[in-house]
């Protein structure tokens, strides 16, 4: 910290460029020259394929649970995934609006559909309740590995999970996940909100029993509060967004899961035609998991971008200067305000950064009014409704373009993260605020 508040806005914008357009909230790119080739990278990884493999593995052993608790998964077995389209008339549209030929193929991946809580939370939320939820079984004997995992719906197992708590710190959709599951279970559960998150998930979340504490800070301090309550209670596991490798291994499970789907679609990747992924980033955990998952898979094959809001570009400074957590948004004068809920965080996670530095490809950065207008655009072209944070990932193929002198063939996979869940009237105010926005961006 201290080095950062010695060192003049100017001084590190002669260390590090990018810091000039992240200061004056310009949308920008920055590319990442710590990128490793991946059998480079993959030596020094902490976490591995067999870590990864192992989290997959805790998913299939829970799907007869899913199945049970909640119906809506069992057209995927129990397991919680989200279908991969192709958009041709987004892809149209955003050519003709923008200048910028995306060839190949613009796909997108609808985790803004997973079931149970409707964002990519339910893949690392969900999967580290579960583990919490196993271990606790398991040391009572009400559970064995080889054993069908609906019986933790019964009233024996739901006793048993009273004794325990779970507490989180989150922006809207972390909590969501955490506290539908958890209160599924039986677990007590406390939801730490920061002032960003929406009224209709708190809402959402008391329904279902879960205690929510809303803070007039952002996200960084909700969490740390979260983190001390939770300290003082033995019987309390704390879900921590910024240091979490179990959250982390959730997310990862996606990528074997994407490559059956490309297979089943036809879509191979090669050499001549890699796969280019565009991911929203909070706090980090979400697409750091995605994309390790798919390095683990698609190695060199695939190139992963961060995307940001202008005023919470966390990861990007984070990466860009090597201090990851130990500097924030506010240090260059932003505010860390944004439509984008789900990703108005101001300092990333450094376990994150840490981990994702020679694996990501770069981050850039997206004003508000261009989530907004890229959301009009998508709900007009392919009836897809999302939630502005869903959106960071579609400008990528346009951000990434001039970078290269012109995008490279390939497949462009934009990771839509969140929305399903989103209430009729207030995504109304969301594409209004597109039809605004439209006009400029
Ligand atoms: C949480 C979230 C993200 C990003 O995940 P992080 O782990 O915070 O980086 C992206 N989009 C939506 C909709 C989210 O809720």
């Amino acid at each position: 910290m201290r080095e950062i508040t010695e060192k003049s806005i100017s001084d590190w914008i002669a260390e590090v460029p990018v810091i000039a357009d992240v200061a004056a909230m310009k949308e920008t790119v920055w590319m990442n020259d710590r990128l490793l080739p991946f059998d480079q990278a993959v030596r020094n990884s902490e976490l591995t394929m067999d870590d990864v493999r192992e989290a997959s593995e805790r998913l299939k052993r829970f799907s007869a649970y899913f199945q049970k608790a909640f119906p809506e998964t069992r057209k995927d077995n129990g397991l919680i995934e989200s279908p991969v389209c192709r958009i041709p008339e987004m892809q149209r549209a955003m050519e003709a609006k923008y200048g910028e030929r995306i060839p190949g193929d613009l796909l997108i991946k609808l985790d803004s559909h997973l079931a149970v809580s409707g964002s990519i939370k339910a893949r690392g939320g969900i999967y580290e309740v579960l583990c919490v939820a196993e271990r606790i079984a398991l040391e009572a004997g009400y559970l064995h590995l080889t054993d069908d995992y609906s019986v933790l719906c019964e009233e024996k197992c739901r006793k048993l999970f009273e004794k325990y708590a779970i507490a989180v710190g989150s922006t809207g959709n972390l909590g969501l996940s955490i506290g539908i599951i958890g209160a599924k279970l039986g677990f007590r559960v406390t939801v730490h909100m920061s002032a960003d998150a929406r009224q209709w998930k708190k809402d959402l979340l008391r329904s279902k029993g879960v205690l929510v504490k809303e803070y007039q800070n952002d996200y960084s301090a909700a969490v740390e509060n979260g983190r001390k309550e939770a300290e003082k209670d033995p019987f309390c596991h704390f879900v921590d967004d910024e240091n979490s490798r179990m959250l982390f291994l959730g997310y990862a499970v996606a990528a074997e899961r994407l490559k059956r789907q490309l297979d089943e679609a036809g879509i191979a990747i090669s050499r001549e035609k890699p796969l280019y992924v565009y991911l929203p980033c909070g706090v980090g955990g979400g697409p750091g998991g995605v994309a390790f998952g798919l390095k683990m898979v698609f190695g060199d094959l695939v190139h992963c971008f961060f995307a940001e809001p202008v005023q919470s570009c966390c990861m990007m400074l984070g990466m860009a200067t090597g201090l990851h957590n130990e500097i924030s948004v506010r240090d260059f004068g932003l505010q860390n305000r944004t439509i984008a809920d789900g990703l108005a965080v101001g300092r990333a996670s450094g376990f994150v950064g840490r981990q994702m530095a020679p694996f990501m490809d770069g981050c850039y950065t997206v004003a508000d009014e261009r989530m907004s207008a890229l959301l009009k655009m998508l709900a007009d072209h392919e009836n897809i409704w999302l939630e502005p944070s869903a959106l960071a990932g579609m400008y990528g193929p346009v951000m990434l373009a001039p970078k290269r002198g012109g995008l490279p063939e390939g497949c462009h996979l934009v990771w839509a993260t969140g929305g399903s869940m989103v209430p009729a009237d207030e995504q109304q105010k969301y594409y209004q605020q597109g039809s605004l926005a439209c006009r400029e961006y």
